[in-house]
């Protein structure tokens, strides 16, 4: 059973057809009651960082475009004209309850390097002492195709592994991940993501053609790596926390690994873009994964990209599968080098390494 009652912190993230009924057209009705269902969850001591969607909606309803762009420059415009909008929106559907908000616009590399992601951090610890609701959305009017997280599912995965978020809502228009080869049913439980439920994850698509549900396995992945549990449920339903505070089962529930994972660790498992490739030998691999032993020297057998002491490297086993990433403590040119030769040196240290 999901343990809502037990959580300190989760992340919830709203789709844009949770808020909006048409091109532009907001469903304030829709929007108060999610904003009553946070408050509730704030009174019972409960973190909130909401990541919303809707921006470049509602700027298209402003700037009368009945299509969405598909060119970036407008996408962008879309968005500069839609987000102050959509807070306005949040403020108006939290003014009731006395409830500050707070504006957080993210692109990736805003996660990517270690001193923007703590800072990141450190203001939304900030916000929630200073009992301000963290509305998070990523900072589409700069973000170019490289720096973009993509969809605002990646988004607020990457905002629960920041933020040490014990469960991460998912709420768009679909009531689950639906079992379309079998029951027809909405999963209720997903302990292991495992090739048959990225298999429904597809059918959905193509039932419903709802678009959302890949990224949201996806993104339930990422989740998973920082022992984040996840639940994709309808964003409206107006009694959704209600009915999970009671026990009842709503949505589909994906189990959180219950390791905890350190700070520094949960910002080497969301790196997507790393440094380099190293490739280690079947004794180094059998110490990682099986030994929870740091990466010597000895263990290398091959090595790739441009990484620098310091940096962000995936590591594959001595059969072509990516098992870890990690902190290296050595440039590749030392690698490239009479490197590997050293023996006792330490490549990554366990500290700094994450299995995936
Ligand atoms: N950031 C986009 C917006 O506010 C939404 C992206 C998404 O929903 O995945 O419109």
């Amino acid at each position: 059973m999901l343990p809502l009652s037990q959580a300190k912190r989760v992340v919830i993230k709203v789709g844009t057809g949770v808020l909006t009924s048409g091109v532009g057209d907001l469903d304030t009705t829709r929007i108060s009651a999610l904003c009553k269902q946070i408050k509730m969850l704030r009174d019972k001591g409960i973190d909130v960082i909401l990541v919303s969607s809707g921006a470049i909606g509602l700027g298209m309803g402003k700037l009368k475009l009945d299509k969405r762009p598909r060119d970036l420059a407008t996408l962008q415009a879309c968005a500069a004209v839609g987000q102050s909008m959509l807070m306005n929106h949040w403020q108006r559907g939290f003014d009731p309850h006395e409830q500050t908000i707070a504006q957080i616009l993210l692109t990736r590399d805003d996660l990517r390097f270690k001193h923007r992601h703590n800072a990141v951090l450190n203001t939304i610890e900030n916000l929630l002492t200073n009992d301000a609701l963290p509305i998070v959305n990523e900072n589409d009017t700069v973000s170019a195709a490289e720096i973009k997280f993509g969809d605002n599912d990646t988004l607020s995965a990457l905002v629960a592994s920041v933020v040490n978020a014990d469960i991460l809502f998912i709420l768009s228009n679909i009531s689950g991940l639906i079992d379309m080869q079998g029951s027809g049913e909405v999963v209720s439980i997903v302990e292991t993501i495992t090739p048959e439920i990225e298999a429904m994850a597809q059918d959905t698509k193509q039932a419903t053609s709802v678009g959302g549900m890949i990224s949201k396995i996806s993104a339930a992945k990422i989740a998973h790596k920082v022992n984040c549990g996840v639940v994709i449920g309808s964003g409206s339903d107006s009694e959704l926390f209600n009915k999970l505070l009671r026990g009842e089962s709503v949505g589909t529930y994906f189990v959180p690994s219950n390791i905890p994972v350190k700070s520094h660790k949960r910002w080497i498992a969301i790196q997507d873009h790393t440094h380099g490739t190293i490739v280690i030998n079947s004794e180094a691999t059998d110490s990682l994964t099986n030994h929870g032993k740091s990466l010597l020297l000895t263990g290398v057998t091959d090595c790739d990209g441009d990484f620098e002491s310091g940096d962000v490297v995936q590591i594959f086993s001595h059969e072509g599968v990516a098992i870890a990433q990690g902190v290296v403590n050595f440039d590749i040119e030392y690698l490239k080098g009479a490197g590997t030769e050293t023996t006792g040196g330490v490549l990554v240290h366990r500290d700094h390494l994450v299995l995936l």
